[in-house]
Parts: C-alpha cells; sequence; structure tokens
C-alpha cells in the first residue's frame, strides 16, 4: 500500500513530511478542540521527566501545521503539498478497525483557497484507492461553510436544541455549551435525530461559501468523481471550514469510514501563521487492508521475480554466496528478489523453500557444478534445467527476467 501510494502521490506533486511522533499536547487541543472527542477520551497523553505535557500525537494535520510554520515555510515558500504515513495513537478498547496504535496515509495542500485544490485532494484519495483496487467505497461532500457561518450555525442549533435539552445525553448537555455542532457526533441515536431534525430548515452559508462548495462539486463533477451530499457531516475535528468528506465502504459496518478530509482555512492562523486556505486527508490503513481482505485479492503480491541459489557443500554454499551477491549488485528494471538457504538444508528442502517463496528460477550448485565451472539453472514453471558458466550467470538470468 505504501508504495502504491508514494507512486500516486508523486506524479500528483506531493512530497513527504515525517513528523515526530510524540507533540505538545496543547498543539491539538487548540487544533483539534477542546470539546471533540479525540481530546477529551481518545488522546494518549502523560507528563514526562520534565513535567511537560505530551500526547502520542492522535492524527498528522495538526503536527504537519506546526512543522510548517515552524520551517517558516509561510514566509518562504507559501505553497506546500506534503504526503504523510504512519502511525497514530487513540487510547481507546480496540476493536475491528479500531487500534490504539494505527496507520494512517494522508496528504496536506497547505496555501491554497482555490476549489481546485478541494477537488484535487478529493481526487487524489480516491486515486489511492482505485490503485489499491479497493471497489464500492463512496464519497460523502459537506459544506461547513466560514468560521462565521459555523458560529451561527451552532447558535441556531444551541437555541433549537436547549429546548428539548432532556431529551439529549449527558455528553451533549455539556456540548450544547461549548460546541452544539458537536452533537452530530454523537452515537446517540436519539441526540442524532433531534439534531437532524433541528438542522433541516438551519441557513447558514454565506454567498462566498455557497459559491466556492458549488466550483469545488464542478471540479469534482468535470473529473468524473461520484459523490453524495451529506449535511450531517461535520467531521469530529474543530478546526475545518467549508468543504468536508468522507470516504465510507460497506463492508466495513458501523465504523464504516475508510478515511476523511476537508478545507481547513483557519487552522495555520489560528496556530499563529498568516491567513491561509488548505485542504488534506488521511485515510486509515487497517481500515483499507480489513475492505482488501474482504474483497480477496487485490494487489498482485507476486508482481517480484524470485531468484533463489541452492547449494550442497562449503565450496558450493561459498560460491552461491559470492553469485548472490554478483546479481544483487546489478541494476535490475523488475522487482527481483535473490535469496538463499542460511539454515543449511538438504537440497530438497532448500528446493521445498524456493517453491514456497513463488521463485522463478533456481540456481544449483553442488561439487560437480564446481568443477565444472558452472551452476545449474533450473526454471520452476518448465522444470528445464541447463548449465550456466559462472561468469554467464548474471547475463542469462537478466535475459530470461527482462
Ligand atoms: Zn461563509
Ligand atoms: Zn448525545
Amino acid at each position: 500500500m505504501e508504495s502504491i501510494s508514494q507512486d500516486i502521490f508523486q506524479k500528483f506533486g506531493y512530497r513527504e513530511i515525517r513528523t515526530p511522533i510524540i507533540e505538545e499536547k496543547s498543539l491539538f487541543v487548540k487544533s483539534i478542540g477542546e470539546e471533540t472527542d479525540i481530546v477529551t477520551k481518545e488522546m494518549f497523553s502523560f507528563k514526562d521527566r520534565g513535567e511537560r505535557e505530551i500526547v502520542l500525537r492522535p492524527e498528522g494535520t495538526a503536527p504537519i501545521v506546526r512543522a510548517y510554520l515552524e520551517a517558516n515555510l509561510h514566509k518562504t515558500d507559501t505553497f506546500q503539498k506534503f504526503y504523510y504515513m504512519g502511525s497514530m495513537f487513540r487510547a481507546e478498547r480496540p476493536q475491528a478497525g479500531r487500534m490504539r496504535q494505527f496507520h494512517q496515509i494522508g496528504a496536506e495542500a497547505i496555501g491554497s483557497g482555490l476549489p481546485e485544490i478541494d477537488a484535487e485532494v478529493i481526487k487524489l484519495l480516491t486515486s489511492l484507492l482505485d490503485a489499491m483496487k479497493i471497489k464500492g467505497y463512496k464519497i460523502r461532500i459537506n459544506n461547513l461553510g466560514c468560521k462565521e457561518d459555523k458560529t451561527s450555525l451552532s447558535k441556531t442549533l444551541r437555541g433549537v436544541l436547549t429546548k428539548e435539552k432532556n431529551a439529549l445525553c449527558d455528553d451533549c448537555r455539556k456540548r450544547l455549551d461549548i460546541n452544539p455542532l458537536r452533537v452530530l457526533d454523537c452515537k446517540n441515536e436519539s441526540c442524532r435525530s433531534l439534531i437532524r431534525g433541528a438542522f433541516k430548515s438551519v441557513k447558514f452559508l454565506c454567498k462566498k461559501c455557497d459559491e466556492h462548495f458549488n466550483k469545488v462539486l464542478a471540479c469534482l463533477d468535470r473529473l468524473g468523481i461520484k459523490y453524495e451530499l451529506d449535511p450531517y457531516i461535520v467531521r469530529g475535528l474543530d478546526y475545518y471550514t467549508q468543504t468536508v468528506f468522507e470516504v465510507t465502504h460497506p463492508g466495513l459496518g458501523s465504523q464504516d469510514a475508510l478515511g476523511a478530509g476537508g478545507r481547513y482555512d483557519n487552522l495555520i492562523s489560528d496556530m499563529g501563521g498568516p491567513q491561509l486556505g488548505a485542504a488534506g486527508f488521511a485515510l486509515g490503513v487497517e481500515r483499507i487492508l480489513i475492505v482488501a481482505a474482504k474483497q480477496g485479492p487485490t494487489v498482485d503480491p507476486h508482481d517480484e521475480k524470485v531468484v533463489y541459489v541452492a547449494t550442497m557443500g562449503d565450496a558450493a554454499r561459498k560460491k552461491g554466496f559470492e553469485l548472490i551477491d554478483l546479481l544483487r549488485s546489478d541494476k535490475w528494471e523488475k522487482k527481483v528478489v535473490f535469496d538463499m538457504d542460511y539454515e543449511n538444508k538438504s537440497l530438497k528442502a532448500q528446493m521445498r523453500e524456493a517453491d514456497k517463496l513463488g521463485a522463478k528460477f533456481v540456481l544449483i550448485i553442488g561439487d560437480d557444478e564446481i568443477s565444472k565451472g558452472e551452476a545449474m539453472l533450473r526454471d520452476m514453471m518448465t522444470k528445464e534445467q541447463q548449465g550456466v558458466k559462472f561468469d554467464d550467470v548474471v547475463r542469462t538470468i537478466k535475459g530470461k527476467i527482462e
């Protein structure tokens, strides 16, 4: 998955960034938001020996923005496209598709407010899933509006929901004071239906945000990306503005998100930088693996060719060890694996091992071969064998593989 992703990211002009596993706790409290599930329940947070409040990173966006600002890129090279792959951590009870240490593959495009960037990150996400041969996923998209729109939506929702306060769960009653939008994230069905009812009649988007979203959708249409509009997507993080999206898969059950993302036009300025537009997404590696396993074989694991060197006796092993180094040192167009036995197994066991590895060719060397100055090259498909002079081994195998 990672090597497939690297090829796609390269094509889209995204370059890799690696941020530290640990960060200051305040980074996430400020960016993701105080009343979010991640911050209140899900972060691994502790004090280090210097009594600093630190956390294992729960997500990739805030650390990347921090790194971007610390490196002063907003002054020298404002527009940046990053991708990342790595471990994230959430202190939850582990369940299928929700590990405490899990992995994400994601991207961030920082420094642009253009609708083409919203569309590009969505296209990037679908290109990754397509390249991984994941079928049947759905893109759901929504417009949260700018900071002002979100505030007016929050106010309206607070007004409506306060009247129904007794029907809300304890968490949502608290959310109502701090951030009513969070009620939409509640897993409690009665809370959800309440807010959905309240939500229907609310008009909160300003003209600019409305226009931006229409342009994003027009870009997606031009790219041939299918999506569903879903007004209930708010995402569990406070930094999102305008376009937000989720990619879901029916093969996942109730935790059905393969990934998600959106625009976050205030995060950079909220973290002390200039007002800059940005958008990104993250895909959950374990979730994709669950879907891939249910779909059956997707990416061919055998796109690499294996050449195995089987030897009998000390002189042959010495020669085989030399030959394998010659083979590995050469330039190969295709992905080729060269390996040999390091357990002093019998020839029969070595041939079984070669079979298990899916070897295309086995180079067999024994005392006879040593005295003749050649190795026996066996084609594992056709079972044909031919003697090859030691000096010709690399050239011969090359001719057969490439
Ligand atoms: Zn707006
Ligand atoms: Zn609730």
